[in-house]
């Protein structure tokens, strides 16, 4: 199976103008790392799904900002019990729905940031029977009559060529890896999941995905960029038929 990263074409002008800003109802902070001197956090590892609304003090986690590493340690502890398995939570990681204000004309498929995946839920609704993501409506404030979207929260799974080869840093597992540029991105594994989070900012999509919403993607000036590469070779399980993640 193939697989591809979703990208806006770049229509110019695009009759679409829906924008928003990015918010989210909790997060945990950025760090400052002792190890590696870096401050950083944020960009993809998010998890719409987990709810913080009943941990106690979770006005630690409304205001984004940057702490020593320490602080950010204890604050995940707090929240590690309440991650699907295998979830990757980093600095800056984000939790429940999107919130912000949204404006404009909005697509069927909308893709501001590469990392997140937004789309309206007649759209969902034609993946059914595909797997590995899960959709959450969406919290914006905006005026009545847009255009309602529920974001897809999409786990780590695959990963990218070229990643492997840069050490994490021991404190805070950052990497000093750089996504190649856009058309050079390739896998080194393939997911077993129609939708995968394959690097912090990289959503994946099998070429079942792309078939489904051929015509979704092309209303929404969205286009497909094979990123399979050689990862084919790799050993690619097909998850059993029915097995759509339930959660
Ligand atoms: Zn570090």
């Amino acid at each position: 199976m193939r697989y591809y990263t979703l990208t806006q074409r770049g229509v110019e002008p695009s009759r679409w103008t829906g924008a928003y800003d990015l918010g989210r109802e909790w997060v945990l902070p950025g760090v400052e790392c002792p190890t590696c001197k870096t401050a950083w956090g944020g960009g993809g590892y998010d998890y719409p799904t987990v709810d913080l609304s009943e941990l106690p003090q979770r006005r630690d986690f409304e205001q984004p900002r940057c702490v020593p590493w320490d602080q950010f340690v204890r604050l995940r502890e707090r929240v590690l019990p309440l991650v699907p398995p295998g979830a990757i939570v980093k600095p800056g990681t984000g939790f429940g729905a999107l919130t912000g204000r949204a404006r404009g004309k909005f697509p069927p498929v909308v893709i501001h940031v590469p990392w997140m995946l937004l789309m309206e839920p007649a759209v969902v609704a034609r993946l059914k029977g595909l797997t590995g993501f899960i959709p959450v409506a969406t919290r914006f404030k905006a005026r009545p009559g847009m255009r309602d979207l529920v974001e897809l929260e999409v786990r780590p799974g695959g990963s990218i060529s070229g990643a492997a080869a840069h050490e994490p840093c021991s404190t805070c597992g950052r990497t000093g890896f750089v996504l190649p540029p856009f058309g050079q991105l390739r896998l080194s594994e393939v997911p077993t999941v129609d939708f995968a989070r394959s690097g912090a900012s990289v959503v994946v999509v099998s070429e079942r995905v792309v078939e489904r919403l051929e015509r979704e993607l092309e209303e929404s000036e969205v286009v497909a960029v094979d990123v399979t590469g050689g990862a084919l070779t790799a050993r690619a399980v097909r998850p059993p038929a029915g097995a759509t993640h339930h959660h």
